[in-house]
């Protein structure tokens, strides 16, 4: 049985339109220093899709960030309203999509938790 389901987003100011193929079975939420800092929030939840599976329409800033072991990721943003959209590798294969600018995200719950061991105390409560 496939878990696939079809998203679709646009950011908040709608310049950019994001279309994708996720599996409901791969939703993670990571609990990193780094998406705690770049999301503004708590924790992180992405869905992923494969280039292949992921269409674009608009143009997204990127910023590349490199990671303590030199690991470079590309993080997309919208340039005008800010909203986070998704990550990826440099061979621009892999695409983490952030759940929030997803209108499924109700049905996107993360099925695993990541770097739990950077996560705040309280929100590892509410995840128990
Ligand atoms: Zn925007």
């Amino acid at each position: 049985m496939s878990d696939k389901i079809d998203v679709n987003g646009n950011c908040h100011c709608g310049n950019i339109y994001i279309q994708a193929k996720v599996r409901k079975s791969e939703v993670r939420a990571c609990h990193c220093t780094d998406c705690q800092k770049m999301s503004g929030a708590p924790v992180r939840a992405v869905a992923i899709a494969p280039a292949e599976e992921i269409k674009i329409t608009g143009k997204p800033r990127e910023y590349i960030k490199k990671a303590d072991s030199g690991n470079k990721r590309i993080q997309a943003f919208c340039p005008d309203c800010g909203t986070q959209l998704f990550a990826t590798d440099m061979e621009r294969k892999l695409f983490n999509l952030r759940t929030g600018f997803l209108e499924q995200r109700n049905e996107l719950k993360p099925e695993t938790h990541v770097f739990t061991s950077s996560g705040l105390n309280w929100m590892l409560e509410l995840i128990k």
